[in-house]
């Protein structure tokens, strides 16, 4: 019998969930979710819930999308998957064949994983790689910024920069070159984010000037450091960083896993600045948020250094079971098939200032907001202790979390990143359902606050 049951239960007996303290579980129960519809999830005793994370982030156009189901479904009567090497698919190669239309000029070769994590660390063997095979095997480091996330494996940990994953790790971690982030919310030069000068770019000049020659690329997640608290800086970084990475003959590689895909307005981040890097990571969006997959996208420069006799040791030999998996590229396609006349992300752009106009209007005012930033449909409200001298609320408060508990009773979910509240629906949500989540953030930060 179903409704008797205790899923819940059961879970807890047997899995050991992702990014959580167990014990957290003792009070707040997995809430286990029996189908999704549009950007809601119901639960097994039918509670509806506003996803407005859209499931880490990766849900772009709705759970159970009729278009993606139906891709899925008609691909794996077709093909489930096939080896990578030396085989191919039609699926994979129209995906490439799109995505080379739309990606920033000059990306035009794919290298398949499947996760976010897994394309970081192919980012990185391949810049090393090339480096070596192009003559200059003193470079062996690599740069990222303070506060960066790009995954949870040994080098993505390593050029991540959120203690809370990597700290413990430390000894086993890669010695990698860390820049002093942009920080527009407390910016030291007094600058304002929409007309600086990126000032705080000192910082990457000083360590291309002491670590440039040894450095074989440097990291970034373009416009939006997502992890460290929604954190939104200007594309002008991005333009000087592509300066300094030519100057000293560095990669520059784009974690667009996050931000691609339409998440900042545009379908990559880096079109906002228009410049090119060498290398973009994409995976969460990429197939909707239905299936694992993540490619790596690179030049043609970076392909035919690695192009010889096979006895020359060359080649990238590296590789997943699942690489270019039939059923995610059905995914994949069916993704663009549905945003490919621009419709989608037209509609986002216009409701993302409707959505960002009301989040000011209902939170900027309250005292322990330091501030409301935005870019696309991602807004992120940082709560402080002190709004003058944005002093933050002591961790172990556990401010966020405790919105984001009375949250879930409303059936909202928020999953705030310490203590920054964000929205990161999925792109086809409506102004109806951006009143309620907006109204419920509201109501609980305001009770947490309270209280
Ligand atoms: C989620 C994420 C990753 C890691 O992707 P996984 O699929 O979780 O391994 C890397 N970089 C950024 C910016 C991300 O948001």
């Amino acid at each position: 019998m179903e409704m008797t049951e205790n899923w819940a239960e059961k879970d807890l007996k047997y899995i050991w969930h992702p990014c959580s303290q167990m014990k957290d579980y003792e009070e707040l129960k997995p809430i286990v979710i029996d189908h999704g519809k549009g950007i809601y999830l119901y639960d097994t005793n039918g509670k509806k819930y506003y996803d407005v994370i859209s499931s880490w982030w990766c849900n772009l156009l709705g759970h159970c999308n009729p278009t993606i189901s139906e891709a899925i479904k008609k691909q794996v009567d077709e093909l489930e998957h096939v080896i990578f090497a030396n085989f191919s698919h039609k699926g994979a190669i129209r995906l490439c064949e799109r995505l080379s239309k739309i990606l920033p000029e000059g990306l035009c070769k794919f290298n398949f994983s499947d996760n976010g994590s897994a394309s970081i660390e192919c980012a990185l063997k391949m810049s090393f790689q090339y480096h070596y095979q192009a003559g200059h095997p003193e470079k062996v480091k690599f740069m990222s910024l303070t506060d960066a996330y790009h995954g949870e494996t040994i080098g993505a940990l390593s050029v991540g920069g959120v203690d809370l994953y990597s700290k413990i790790y430390k000894p086993m971690l890669m010695d990698v070159v860390r820049v002093q982030a942009p920080d527009c919310f407390r910016c030291p030069y007094g600058k304002r984010r929409e007309n600086c000068g990126c000032e705080c770019f000192e910082h990457a000049e000083k360590a291309f000037q002491a670590h440039g020659r040894e450095t074989a690329a440097m990291i970034v997640e373009p416009l939006l450091q997502g992890s460290a608290g929604m954190k939104v800086y200007p594309p002008l970084y991005l333009k000087k960083l592509r300066a300094i990475c030519d100057e000293y003959n560095v990669h520059l590689i784009a974690d667009e896993i996050a931000t691609g895909y339409g998440r900042t307005g545009k379908m990559f981040a880096f079109d906002h600045a228009n410049v090119s890097p060498d290398m973009m990571c994409l995976s969460k969006g990429l197939t909707g948020g239905y299936m694992p997959m993540s490619i790596l996208v690179t030049t043609q420069k970076i392909y035919d250094a690695f192009y010889a006799d096979y006895n020359s040791g060359r080649a990238f030999m590296h590789s997943h079971t699942y690489s270019g998996n039939p059923l995610a590229c059905s995914a994949a396609n069916a993704v663009l098939d549905i945003m490919e006349d621009g419709s989608v992300l037209n509609t986002a752009r216009e409701n993302a200032v409707y959505f960002n106009n009301m989040i000011m209007e209902k939170f900027a005012s309250l005292k322990n907001v330091g501030e409301v930033r935005h870019i696309g449909l991602v807004n992120a409200i940082e709560l402080v202790k002190d709004k003058t001298s944005k002093e933050s609320f002591a961790p172990k408060l556990r401010t966020g979390y405790q919105i984001y508990k009375k949250a879930l009773q409303k059936g909202v979910i928020l999953r705030p990143l310490g203590d920054v509240i964000y929205f990161n629906p999925p792109l086809i949500i409506n102004r109806e359902d951006m009143d309620y989540v907006t109204d419920v953030a509201l109501e609980c930060t305001k009770e947490v606050l309270a209280g």
